[in-house]
């Protein structure tokens, strides 16, 4: 009978007004199982641990992320798979960082969470932690169907490193925009075989660390140049996301590509993203992004924020060498960028 381990850090799922304040706050899910009694209906063995604080997801920090990869890494022969619980606003990039972290991966780490808690009548909880069971159980050629870090939520299956949050209402509260729906549950569970993941690494291993030395700039018209200048002379980070405009585009400033080339030049690596939620950065399409290219910044193609961030984290933990991190950012690592 295929296994799976729920691994519970928290989240609306989980979550229970506080008596005083009527906000919702993390709660102790101890029985998973319990709560949910049709899991023990379904054609897998089910285990549940859980983080020993469960938090809300916007207090998830790396060191959570490593938590979470320890917990798969600590019980990866034991399970044919992982479903993780997991609050909504942050997921995104904790299945990116988690993409990054596992190498090698053969079995399918889930992430899901809902919009209502779990205790309440109208719960999505209950439907995406059961499908998210389904997903990661399904084996084909006795082997599992998904190998990667995938994202369940309101019957769609999604690569991890691929989504968004896009909704604070809707169930469907998740978008993939730049990549193909992976999976989709309906009467059946449908998969697109052509669009899973499969690794070329031999063994399993998870490599943790990430620098956290690292800023995200958003663009916007009329920003000051005085702001763009304290962070780009800011000794302290090593790694900067700006966020632009449309397909890459910044202000064309002459002060402001010179502050770039010069903060590239003293080791700073500066990556661009877009500020459109869907499409890619393609420096050199306008005059306003051909400063930006010619200053060193990198262009993160079609990848999401998300991703992005996890993954400048990731590599400048790994190496002092700018040149090095730039081109592992141009290079397509778990499915996160179409190169
Ligand atoms: N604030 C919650 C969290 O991310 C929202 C959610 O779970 O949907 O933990």
């Amino acid at each position: 009978m295929t296994s799976i381990l729920i691994i519970y850090t928290g989240g609306t799922i989980g979550m229970i007004e506080s008596v005083d304040r009527q906000t919702l706050v993390p709660f102790d899910l101890p029985h998973v199982l319990d709560t949910i009694p049709e899991l023990r209906k379904l054609d897998a063995k089910l285990d549940s641990i859980a983080f020993e604080k469960p938090i809300d997801s916007s207090d998830m920090e790396p060191t959570g992320w490593m938590k979470i990869a320890a917990m798969v890494a600590d019980n990866y022969d034991a399970y044919d798979g992982f479903v993780i619980l997991h609050g909504s606003d942050t997921l995104a990039y904790t299945a990116s960082a988690l993409s990054y972290m596992f190498s090698g991966l053969r079995k399918p780490v889930v992430l899901t969470g809902s919009q209502l808690p779990i205790g309440m009548i109208r719960t999505d909880a209950r439907d995406n932690l059961i499908t998210s069971v389904e997903f990661a159980a399904r084996s084909m050629n006795d082997e599992p169907v998904v190998q990667e870090v995938v994202v369940c939520f309101e019957d769609l299956l999604y690569r991890g490193n691929r989504t968004k949050k896009y909704s604070t209402e809707a169930f469907d509260a998740f978008i993939s925009p730049n990549y193909p729906v992976l999976g989709e549950a309906g009467v059946n569970l449908n998969f697109d075989f052509e669009e899973l993941y499969r690794s070329d690494e031999e063994a399993f291993k998870v490599v943790g660390g990430f620098d956290q030395r690292v800023a995200v700039l958003t663009m916007f018209p009329g920003i000051m140049p005085e702001l763009v200048r304290s962070v780009l002379r800011n000794t302290d980070l090593r790694g900067l996301v700006m966020m632009t405009f449309g397909s890459g585009n910044a202000p064309s400033d002459k002060a402001l590509i010179d502050e770039l080339t010069l903060a590239v030049e003293r080791g700073m690596v500066i990556v661009n993203v877009t500020q459109c939620a869907k499409g890619k950065v393609e420096q050199g399409k306008y005059e306003t992004s051909v400063g930006l290219m010619n200053a060193g910044v990198v262009s993160c193609g079609d990848m999401t924020l998300e991703a992005t961030l996890t993954k400048l984290m990731f590599l400048l933990d790994k190496s002092d060498d700018a040149d090095w991190v730039k081109e592992q950012m141009l290079t397509n690592l778990r499915g996160e960028l179409t190169v």
